[in-house]
C-alpha cells in the first residue's frame, strides 16, 4: 500500500503535509494496526469517520512526532485532526517572529479535553502555555493529560474559567503577561445546528450514520449565538488586556463572519489586523489576529 498523498496548502513546517507513513506509525503505536486499511486509491488509509480509528492516529501520530506517550479524550468529546491544528501552531510561530522557548508564554482559550494546542506548540517550540477551559469534565481530564506527559507537564498550567461568557477575566492574573492568545471557538450557533453540520460531514465522507464523527460533546460545539457572538465578545473583552497579551488570535471557521468582525476590531481602536488563511486539503479555515500595541504593527 502506498502512503497517502501531500494535503495541498499546509504550512511548510507542518511536519504532516506529505501524508502518513503508516508502517511507521504502527511500528510506533502497534494499536493502529487494526484501523489500516487500504482506500479507494488502494493507498493505506483508516475510515475518518470511525472516531476509534482517528483517536487511535492520533495517539500514534503524537508519538512518532513528538515522543508523547499518553493521549486520549473522554468518550463523545471533541477529536481533533492533529494536522489541522499543527498548522494553527505554525502560524502562531510566524507572528512570533519564529522566538522559541518557555520564556514565550501562550494563551489558549478553550483547551478541551484534548489540551491539543498546548501539547504540539510546547513540543514544537517550547513556549509555555496556560490552557483554559470552561467545561469542568474536559478541564479535569486535560489537567490529567498534561500531567501524564512529563515532557511537556513544566510547560502548560491549566485554569478553569467558570464564566461561559468571559474569555480573559478570571484567567489573566493582574501583571501576568502573554505573548499571544489563541481559540478555536465553539462555531455553531445551537445543539440542533451541531448535529446538522455533524450529519453533513458525515455525508461529505460518504457515510450515512448521523454519530459525530470527528466526536464533539454538544457544549464543545455550539455556544448561544455561535462563532460570530462568541468572537465578538471575545474582542471586546480584549480592550481590557490590550497591555496584559500582545497578540490575540482566533480561527473564524465562516468567513461570511469576517466584515461583521473586523467592524468589531474598529469599534475596539486595535492598531493591527491580520487575517491569516489556511487550507488543508479541501477544508479552509482562516486565523484572525489583532493587537493594540501599535510597536507590534
Ligand atoms: N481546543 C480544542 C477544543 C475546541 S472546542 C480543539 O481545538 O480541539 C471549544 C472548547 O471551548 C470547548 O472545550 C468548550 O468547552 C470551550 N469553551 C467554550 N467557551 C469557553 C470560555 N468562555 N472559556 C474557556 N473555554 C470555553
Amino acid at each position: 500500500m502506498k502512503r497517502q498523498a501531500a494535503k495541498a496548502g499546509m504550512h511548510p513546517r507542518n511536519r504532516f503535509r506529505e501524508g502518513y507513513d503508516f508502517a511507521a506509525l504502527t511500528d510506533v503505536h502497534p494499536a493502529l494496526t487494526a484501523f489500516v486499511k487500504p482506500n479507494a486509491h488502494g493507498d493505506a488509509s483508516i475510515d475518518y469517520a470511525d472516531p476509534r480509528a482517528v483517536k487511535t492516529l492520533n495517539q500514534a501520530l503524537l508519538r512518532q512526532a513528538y515522543g508523547l506517550q499518553h493521549w486520549d479524550i473522554p468518550p463523545g468529546y471533541l477529536c481533533p485532526p492533529v494536522p489541522g491544528r499543527s498548522d494553527y501552531v505554525h502560524h502562531l510561530a510566524d507572528l512570533l517572529q519564529m522566538r522559541c522557548g518557555a520564556s514565550i508564554r501562550v494563551l489558549d482559550i478553550g483547551t478541551g479535553a484534548n489540551v491539543i494546542y498546548p501539547l504540539i506548540g510546547a513540543c514544537e517550540y517550547g513556549w509555555s502555555f496556560v490552557a483554559a477551559e470552561v467545561d469542568e469534565q474536559a478541564f479535569r481530564w486535560g489537567k490529567k493529560l498534561i500531567e501524564a506527559n512529563p515532557k511537556v507537564a513544566g510547560l502548560i498550567e491549566c485554569r478553569r474559567q467558570k464564566s461561559s461568557t468571559h474569555c480573559f477575566h478570571g484567567i489573566i492574573r493582574p501583571r501576568e503577561h502573554f505573548n499571544i492568545s489563541l481559540c478555536n471557538p465553539p462555531f455553531h450557533a445551537s445543539a440542533a445546528e451541531a448535529a446538522a453540520g455533524s450529519a453533513r460531514k458525515n455525508r461529505n465522507l460518504g457515510v450515512s450514520r448521523t454519530a459525530l464523527n470527528f466526536g464533539g460533546q454538544a457544549h464543545e460545539l455550539w455556544c448561544e449565538g455561535g462563532e460570530l457572538v462568541f468572537i465578538r465578545r471575545m474582542i471586546e473583552e480584549s480592550e481590557d488586556f490590550s497591555e496584559a497579551c500582545d497578540w490575540f488570535t482566533t480561527l473564524v471557521s465562516k468567513s461570511e463572519h469576517l466584515p461583521k468582525l473586523e467592524q468589531a476590531l474598529k469599534r475596539a481602536h486595535v492598531a493591527d489586523v491580520k487575517i491569516i488563511d489556511m487550507a488543508q486539503g479541501q477544508k479552509k479555515s482562516r486565523i484572525l489576529a489583532w493587537t493594540f500595541q501599535k510597536s507590534r504593527s
